[in-house]
């Protein structure tokens, strides 16, 4: 509770308690009226005067008359004057300064059973002080009186009323001591969500900006604390929420933010609280700093997309690296040690699953010519021409091997010798159609060359087996008049026959 809400309360109060009386007071007339009362006493003087005045005037003692009524007047200070008067206006006796226009309490005379004048005193108009004095006088007084007497006594009684019933102050200094040791922010609220109850932790989470004490607070006022933006919902008043459902609610991002100034992250969460009977009493509202945890979290996000991208770069340069140990680097054919390798484990799976495995070998017809004519950069873009020749015409389980200065080895899955000449006469015929555009400075380079197969049918059991024979075959091709392909059996049987 509030210490500011005592006096509006005491004030509360007094007005009731005077509206009450005023009541009362219209109803039963408690209050006596000074006034009328006043004006009743006056009228029962000026009758006891009348009644003097007309046993005087029946006696014609016209002396008598005037002594009375200058005693009568000298003896009362409030009587202004008094004047006895004929009905006929005329004045037979008077006392005090007879003043125009005032209205004086008049009242009858008979004398001998007849009408024979009236009895007319005037008093003074009431000065200030009396005037005062009325206005202290009855319902005026009460509430003149009444209102700041009894407000400041209502206000004294309150503060050390309500003292007792401050929450803050009823909790036994160890249940707070254990409540401040928390690490969390605890807060108790009633069902309207304002505190009844907070720790230290909760306190130290108030931006500088707020320093007032949360106890007596409405939580949901609190501008500071605020659902994270754009996070599920965000249920500004969670703890309403929770106490409406009767229902817990766990982890709810909120942040403790001081106007643009973001100072903490922090994990909320609300459990209702019931009493004994069952019924909802307020709700149980933690506050967790998650502020370290989640910036470790955004630096190890960081750590690992930097590890990531590391990861990529490295990949990229492991592909670049086995490029360069595997790859040659004018033609990008296989370098004749991976082509090695690549080949024999190709040789391998294909008898294992006891299928024929063919090689080519390629050899350009008189190239050093083309060395000596266009020069040495023409000749590369040249072998550079034929290997693109040779990687367009086979199947991509083909490879294609750099062998020699101008020689290249293809070695193809599945393919028997008879296959392998079709492919290797294909691809002696688009070279010899190949008018070597664009190599030479003006003058076309002429490209051919002679072609040897041979394929495991022949009974080869290592690549390097092999390729040996498939190199003796383009031995006979080039023997045989260069440009042309040559089947290693037709070389065993030419040189059996030769
Ligand atoms: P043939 O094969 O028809 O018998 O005649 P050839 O002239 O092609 O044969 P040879 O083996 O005598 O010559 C091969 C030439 O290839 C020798 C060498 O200068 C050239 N050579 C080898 N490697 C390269 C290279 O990487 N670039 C260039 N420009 N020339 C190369
Ligand atoms: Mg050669
Ligand atoms: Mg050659």
């Amino acid at each position: 509770m509030k210490l500011r809400a005592i006096p509006r309360i005491a004030v509360g109060l007094v007005s009731l308690a005077l509206l009450l009386l005023l009541a009362f007071d219209l109803v039963l007339r408690v209050f006596p009226d000074r006034a009328e009362t006043e004006r009743a006493l006056r009228v029962r003087q000026v009758e006891q005067l009348a009644i003097q005045a007309a046993a005087l005037v029946q006696a014609e003692d016209r002396r008598a008359v005037v002594r009375t009524l200058q005693a009568v007047q000298a003896r009362d200070p409030q009587v202004e004057s008094i004047v006895l008067r004929r009905d006929d206006g005329t004045v037979l006796a008077a006392a005090g300064p007879i003043v125009p226009g005032a209205e004086p309490l008049t009242v009858g005379i008979t004398a001998s059973g007849r009408h024979w004048g009236r009895l007319e005193v005037s008093y003074h108009r009431p000065g200030p002080a009396r005037w005062l004095a009325g206005l202290l006088d009855g319902p005026a007084a009460l509430l003149l009186l009444f209102a700041p007497l009894g407000t400041l006594l209502f206000y004294l009684y309150l503060k050390r009323t309500l003292q007792h019933l401050d929450p803050s102050t009823v909790v036994p200094d160890r249940v707070r001591n254990a409540f401040d040791t928390l690490s969390e922010g605890v807060l108790i609220v009633d069902t309207e969500g304002r505190v009844m109850l907070a720790n230290r932790s909760a306190s130290r989470l108030q931006p500088p900006g707020d320093e007032a004490p949360l106890t007596g607070r409405a939580l949901q006022q609190l501008r500071w604390l605020q659902p994270v933006p754009g996070a599920g919902g965000a249920d500004p008043a969670p703890w309403l929420t929770a106490v409406q459902r009767a229902q817990p609610l766990r982890g709810l991002p909120f942040q403790i933010a001081d106007g643009a100034q973001l100072r903490a992250r922090v994990n909320l969460n609300c459990s209702p609280l019931l009493d004994e009977g069952g019924a909802l009493r307020g709700c149980i509202v933690t506050l967790d700093d998650v502020t370290a945890l989640e910036q470790s979290h955004e630096q190890l996000l960081e750590v690992l997309a930097d590890l990531a991208a590391s990861k990529q770069e490295l990949e990229v340069s492991n592909r670049a690296l086995q490029r360069l140990a595997t790859r040659d680097p004018l033609t990008g054919c296989l370098n004749r040690r991976a082509f090695f390798e690549q080949a024999e484990k190709m040789r391998e799976q294909a008898q294992r699953r006891g299928r024929p495995l063919a090689a080519i070998m390629v050899d350009i017809d008189h190239f050093k010519s083309v060395n000596d004519r266009f020069g040495h950069a023409v000749g590369d873009q040249a072998i550079k021409r034929v290997a693109e020749l040779l990687q367009s015409s086979v199947r991509d389980d083909a490879l294609v091997g750099r062998y020699g200065g101008e020689e290249f080895c293809v070695v193809v899955p599945g393919t028997d010798a008879g296959g392998a000449a079709e492919l290797a006469e294909s691809i002696r015929a688009r070279l010899a159609d190949n008018r070597g555009e664009g190599l030479g400075p003006g003058e076309a380079v002429v490209l051919r060359a002679s072609l040897g197969v041979s394929s495991t049918e022949f009974g080869a059991t290592s690549v390097p087996g092999l390729v040996d024979q498939a190199d003796r075959a383009l031995y006979a091709a080039k023997e045989g008049g260069r440009n042309r392909v040559v089947v290693y059996d037709a070389v065993s049987t030419q040189e059996i026959s030769a």
